[in-house]
């Protein structure tokens, strides 16, 4: 005999919510399978069509394609002519390639700490570290939201430095109504399959010249310059950075919906701001993100946990709310506090602002798919979770 049926079904759980989640359309789906089927994978046509539709985004600045926004910023140093005994300013509050590409380059990066609203570099603690060793600053535009361009780029003039904008996450952003990317010195984005417009794996690199754009280019495929059919030069070290004609497809596929997912981004983290301006649930001490709604393309919503009230406790919290079906991630720990910065000489205590949000710092989900009910069932869950781990 078979059981009998259970007389009330259970709710299936709602689905997993991770925190983000990219947006491919069919067309898209569809135009890689074309270009599998085409015969040509890596570098070809799309890339070149790709780099031509991201110059005309850019207001007509040179673009060139690569397969990171890693080995962008890199080759953004090469060509500034970074090198060995030069200092480069950035914010110990990024993904940790922000750092590692300066040493990559044998430079020494120079952290200064964050703005603890913005979550963004101090720009005054950034002029007060320019040394007669200082090459670049790289500025990082933390979940989308842009370093302010104005001080950027007149303390940079003024102090005759290079500026490699980290834009990996502020591609949709703008500055006083001109997008990020269209103007500044070397410009960054990274199409990361987590990013607001992805290719996969992938970046790109606005530069200010044609002779840039060839040196990118040498840097970006073993040095080598071709000319005519047959004719082969090398003159420089290069490495092997280009980006596929499937991902530059994906890349193509996604541009013309960038503003319909900035958009759709702000709607969400509004929701966000209006949710944890409840009464109940402001009374928990959250640090919530700048109302930023002209600007950002909320790449991340990012709280931070109030660590007086309940010490070390975001591990614990991040399970539960795993358990309750809720993706959440941690952008990013301090830089400098990771073993290889340590060795170096940096230790806690250095830049107590961003060494807190590292502590702290919470990215909740947000993505063009979900929706407003989303929203509040993770404001919901964190405040319930986050209940049972206040200090009394
Ligand atoms: C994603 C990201 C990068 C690196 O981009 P990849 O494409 O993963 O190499 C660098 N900096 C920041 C701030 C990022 O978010």
């Amino acid at each position: 005999m078979p059981p009998p049926a259970a007389a009330t079904p259970l709710k299936p759980a709602a689905p997993f919510l991770p925190f983000t989640r990219p947006t491919i359309d069919e067309a898209t789906v569809a135009g890689v399978a074309d270009v599998l089927r085409s015969g040509w994978l890596s570098s070809g046509p799309q890339v070149k069509a790709f780099e031509a539709r991201l110059s005309e985004h850019f207001g007509g600045r040179p673009v060139r394609a690569f397969n990171s926004g890693t080995c962008t910023m890199e080759i953004a140093l090469r060509i500034a002519g970074v090198k060995a005994g030069d200092e480069v300013i950035t914010t110990p509050l990024s993904w940790v390639a922000t750092g590692n590409v300066v040493l990559e380059v044998g430079a020494r990066p120079v952290f200064v700490d964050i703005d603890p609203k913005t979550r963004l570099i101090d720009l005054d603690q950034a002029e007060r570290a320019i040394s007669p060793r200082t090459r670049a600053i790289i500025p990082v535009d933390l979940a989308g939201l842009p370093v302010d361009r104005d001080r950027l780029n007149s303390l940079a003039a003024k102090h005759g430095l290079r500026v490699v904008e980290d834009a990996a996450q502020s591609f949709g952003s703008t500055w006083k109504g001109r997008r990020i990317g269209s103007f500044g010195d070397f410009v960054s984005f990274s199409f990361h399959a987590n990013k607001n417009i992805t290719t996969s794996e992938g970046g790109c690199l606005v530069l200010n010249d044609e002779r840039e754009a060839r040196l990118a280019e040498q840097y970006r495929l073993q040095g080598v310059i071709r000319t005519g059919h047959d004719g082969m030069e090398v003159e420089l070290v290069g490495g092997k950075y280009n980006m596929t004609d499937i991902a530059a497809r994906i890349g193509l596929g996604q541009l013309p919906h960038l503003d319909e997912f900035t958009a759709r981004r702000r709607e969400l983290a509004l929701a966000y701001l209006e949710e944890f301006d409840r009464p109940e649930i402001a009374a928990l001490g959250i640090g919530l993100p700048p109302a930023n709604f002209t600007d950002s393309n909320w790449h991340m919503f990012q709280v931070i946990l109030p660590e007086g009230r309940m010490a070390a406790r975001r591990a614990a919290i991040m399970g539960e709310l795993h358990e309750d079906g809720i993706g959440t991630g941690v952008h990013y720990p301090a830089i400098h506090l990771f073993a290889l910065y340590r060795r170096m000489g940096w230790k806690d205590g250095d830049f107590p602002h961003a060494e807190n949000a590292g502590r702290n710092i919470l990215t909740l989900p947000l993505f063009p798919a979900m929706t407003r009910s989303d929203v509040a069932r993770v404001v919901s869950a964190l405040a319930r979770r986050m209940g049972n781990h206040l200090n009394p």
